[in-house]
């Protein structure tokens, strides 16, 4: 079998990815001091700040208060919240979360504009990359949002608020991705697969694995980035495969039907284990988030004069923080059982090892995978096993 790559490919996968993995060692430090900056030091400025400017908000829209439709939004924020300073604590929080993007912004867009663009990996234009961003910050945005008013908001209002919370977000998490089809098109278009011969062999293969399926889209990622993807979203009656059109043209039929039948390895996971133990886990951070709340209550950090202040959401973060430090090692080691799992799943479905093994070399080409990153790389939490790795677990031909 001829090598993966030549040695100049393997030099240039390398400069590829030597900054992500300074970036991956360096980031979670530079996390920590600038939560510990924003908890030390920002807190109070920023929380005068945002006083000030919901009052400045409040002198010029008062109005609203009073107009016929708003009035009943008003009402009900203020009904939610329990006093006065929704508005203070919901731009406070969108303050911080601004903070933290600028402060990364200049990184973030080396490595996913001028990086991906000096290694051919990104069709971007500048325009369409500041629009994806802008987009990603509003959905951002709008969440933080929701959770200031959902969570601060119950909080202050419920003894067991963690539970009153925790148990229908769980619920709603276990439904949640039957709504992920509609996801994916915030950011792509998306067309039905044409009628064909590769239609029909995907259709004949989901038969064989007993897998009903919604439709075939066709996702037009092209216009982003030059790498290969292939995903199975939904459940049950949304379940939709997802090829994106990069894939249609650099894989020969035999070769889609290979991604296909690993996707589908994915749907023959037991589901249910991961879903009551992150329903649990979601529970409990709740729970240790109210004990940091009322202690940071008790003893007036950061300026708290009540339980669930909005000043005590940095502490929030760094809760937060810690748990995805040591949650990603478990995670990931998880995941990559799945994968091997899933590409196991693929053979037996589809009994082509050639034409797995042919996708799995086009996709590492075309997506300029490592085939052997540093280990601890992969410990510290990469979703797929590397690609020297699955070749390598192949069946020999
Ligand atoms: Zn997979």
């Amino acid at each position: 079998m001829e090598p993966l790559f030549t040695p100049e490919q393997l030099a240039e996968i390398h400069a590829y990815h030597q900054p992500y993995y300074i970036r991956a060692a360096v980031e979670p430090f530079v996390r920590l001091a600038l939560l510990l900056l924003l908890l030390g030091v920002l807190v109070q400025p920023f929380y005068r700040l945002a006083t000030a400017a919901a009052a400045g908000l409040e002198r010029r829209l008062g109005f609203l208060r009073t107009a016929p439709v708003s009035r009943a939004f008003f009402s009900a924020m203020d009904r939610l919240w329990g006093e006065p300073g929704w508005g203070a604590a919901v731009i406070f929080a969108l303050f911080t979360d601004l903070f933290v993007t600028l402060v990364y912004l200049p990184v973030d867009v080396w490595f996913s504009y001028t990086l991906e663009h000096r290694h051919g990996m990104s069709t971007q234009t500048p325009g369409t990359f500041a629009w994806d961003l802008l987009k990603g910050r509003l959905i951002a945005a709008f969440a933080i949002a929701a959770l200031v008013i959902g969570l601060f908001g119950l909080a202050r209002r419920l003894r067991h608020w963690w539970l009153v919370l925790g148990v229908p977000v769980a619920l709603m998490l276990l439904v949640s991705s039957a709504l992920d089809p509609y996801r994916g098109r915030i950011y792509f278009d998306q067309k039905p697969l044409a009628e064909g011969p590769v239609r029909e062999r995907i259709t004949g293969l989901m038969k064989q694995a007993d897998i009903a399926f919604a439709d075939v889209m066709v996702e037009e990622t092209s216009v982003a980035s030059r790498r290969l993807q292939a995903y199975f979203a939904g459940q049950g009656p949304t379940r939709t495969i997802v090829l994106n059109d990069v894939i249609l043209k650099e894989l020969s039929e035999d070769e889609v039907l290979a991604a296909v039948a690993h996707e589908a390895g994915h749907v023959q996971e037991p589901k249910w284990p991961a879903r009551i133990a992150s329903s649990l886990a979601l529970v409990a951070l709740l729970f240790a988030l109210d004990r940091l709340l009322r202690l940071s209550a008790s003893r007036g950090w950061f300026g708290t004069h009540r339980f669930a202040d909005i000043r005590s959401l940095p502490l929030l973060s760094l809760l937060f923080f810690f748990v995805m430090v040591t949650a990603r090692p478990i995670s990931g080691a998880f995941s990559r059982e799945r994968e091997r799992e899933a590409d196991r799943y693929a053979l037996r479905l589809t009994g082509d090892v050639d034409a797995f093994r042919r996708m799995l070399v086009k996709a590492a080409r075309v997506n300029k995978m490592n085939p052997e990153p540093p280990r601890w790389v992969v410990l510290k939490g990469m979703s797929h096993p590397p690609i020297g790795e699955r070749l390598a677990s192949l069946p020999p031909p």
